[in-house]
Formats: structure tokens, C-alpha cells, sequence
């Protein structure tokens, strides 16, 4: 059975688009769009070796290898010029995708929608995103064995259209915000208390000009993240 995650992942994937996920690991979300005939033709690209024969092995096993090519590579470099309309990239760092978008961007011309999975830092993604003329169509948060996740879509739009909060957007997700689901509360109630403890521990630390910049970053977020909380 494919993980909540995944499968909300797929839920963002436009019915009978080219697909292609990148970091597939086992093929798990390629094999389940197709068999559940979300898409009619998937890659599944993978840059390490064992990720990429686990991979081929599930996709062999579900007898999918006309629906699906599974392809070793870096990033966007298993994708041909025009060969997919949606890119899914779940499971990693927000850093990760956004340099991956980045050093792959030649291949999203094609391209009409990302769905991106980022397990930290999805701040990064949504600044990419802003920089390129992608624009943010929908973001989901869910929970799932203990921990959070976020999954943000966007499709080919008006370059560098600011949110309406452009710093909280960026950091907590504009439809995030908008929403305020419990589980969003939850994950940012933990931010709050991390940045608490580190505020502590940077009383207690020699006043530097380093330590008081570090300070001043950390009250000035956790003020921001409460604004948003307490609204
Ligand atoms: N996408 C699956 C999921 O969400 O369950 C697998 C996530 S797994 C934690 C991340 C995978 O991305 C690993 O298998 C890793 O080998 C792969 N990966 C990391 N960097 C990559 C890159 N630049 N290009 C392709 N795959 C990459």
C-alpha cells in the first residue's frame, strides 16, 4: 500500500500527464499513478545505484515496463526536451529540489506542473519557485507516522508575483496560512519551541556581535511565526 504521502503527492499529478519523479527510489509513486491510470507513461529517474535497481526491479515485478522507463541520472538529466508535462519530486531537503529545478531547468520547458514534497525547508522551494515564474496553484500539510509534510504544486505562471505576506508566505506557505490546519499548528508550535531553546542557549553564550545577529534573526522568526499563529 503506498504511503498517505505519496499518495497525496499523486493527487496533484494532472490526470493523463507524462510524468516523470525524480529520486523515485523504489518507483513506488510511478507504478501506483499508473496502475491507478492517473497517467498513461511515467520516468522514473534515480542517480544511485541501488535506489535505481530497486526501481527497476518493482517496476518489472508489477509488469509496468511499457508504462514506465526507469532511467539513472542526476536530477532532471533523465528527462529528453519535451518528454513529460509534470515533474514530482518528493521525500528530500527543500535545498536539494530546489537545486535539482535549478540545474535542470533547460528541461522544464515542457513542463507544465510541479508537485514537490519537501521534508525540511520548504522555504527554499517556494523561493525558487517565486525567482522562475512558477506560481503556487496549492500546498497541503499532512502528518504520517509521527512527522509532517508538505506538498506544494505550482504551474508556469506570472514571474515573481509576491504573496500577499511576502516574508510569512515564504517561510509557512501562503495556503498554508490561509488554511491553519491542526497539523500545521502542530509543526509550527515545534518550530516555536526549538527556536525558544536555542534563544536560551544563546543567553547563556558569550555576547558577541555573532550571538546578539543570531538572537535578533531568532526573535525576529519566532515573533513572525506567532503573529501567524495568533491570528
Ligand atoms: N521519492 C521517494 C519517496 O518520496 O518516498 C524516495 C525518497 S528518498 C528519501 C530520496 C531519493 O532521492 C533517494 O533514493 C536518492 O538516491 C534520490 N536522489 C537524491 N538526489 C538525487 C538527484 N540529484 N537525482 C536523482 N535522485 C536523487
Amino acid at each position: 500500500k503506498l504511503s498517505q504521502r505519496l499518495e497525496a503527492v499523486t493527487n496533484y499529478i494532472p490526470s493523463g500527464a507524462r510524468v516523470a519523479d525524480i529520486g523515485s527510489d523504489h518507483a513506488y509513486l510511478p507504478c501506483y499513478a499508473v496502475k491507478k491510470g492517473i497517467v498513461p507513461f511515467a520516468i522514473a529517474g534515480e542517480v544511485v545505484e541501488g535506489p535505481f535497481q530497486s526501481a527497476k526491479s518493482q517496476v518489472e515485478m508489477e509488469g509496468l515496463l511499457d508504462q514506465i522507463a526507469v532511467r539513472k541520472g542526476n536530477g532532471l538529466e533523465v528527462i529528453n526536451s519535451g518528454e513529460v508535462d509534470c515533474i514530482t519530486i518528493a521525500g528530500m531537503g527543500g535545498a536539494l529540489i530546489a537545486t535539482i529545478l535549478e540545474e535542470g531547468k533547460s528541461k522544464l520547458d515542457s513542463v507544465q506542473r510541479l508537485v514537490l514534497q519537501p521534508n525540511l525547508s520548504a522555504i527554499s522551494i517556494r523561493t525558487w519557485l517565486i525567482e522562475h515564474g512558477w506560481e503556487l496553484i496549492a500546498e497541503e500539510i499532512l502528518e504520517e507516522d509521527g512527522k509532517i509534510y508538505e506538498i506544494l504544486a505550482a504551474e508556469k505562471g506570472e514571474p515573481l508575483k509576491p504573496y500577499k505576506n511576502a516574508e510569512q508566505g515564504l517561510l509557512m506557505g501562503p495556503f498554508l496560512i490561509e488554511e491553519k490546519s491542526a497539523v500545521f499548528q502542530t509543526k509550527w508550535q515545534g518550530e516555536l519551541r526549538n527556536w525558544e531553546r536555542i534563544l536560551m542557549q544563546l543567553e547563556k553564550a558569550a555576547d558577541t556581535e555573532e550571538t546578539e545577529k543570531r538572537k535578533q534573526e531568532l526573535k525576529q522568526k519566532i515573533k513572525m511565526v506567532e503573529e501567524v499563529l495568533n491570528q
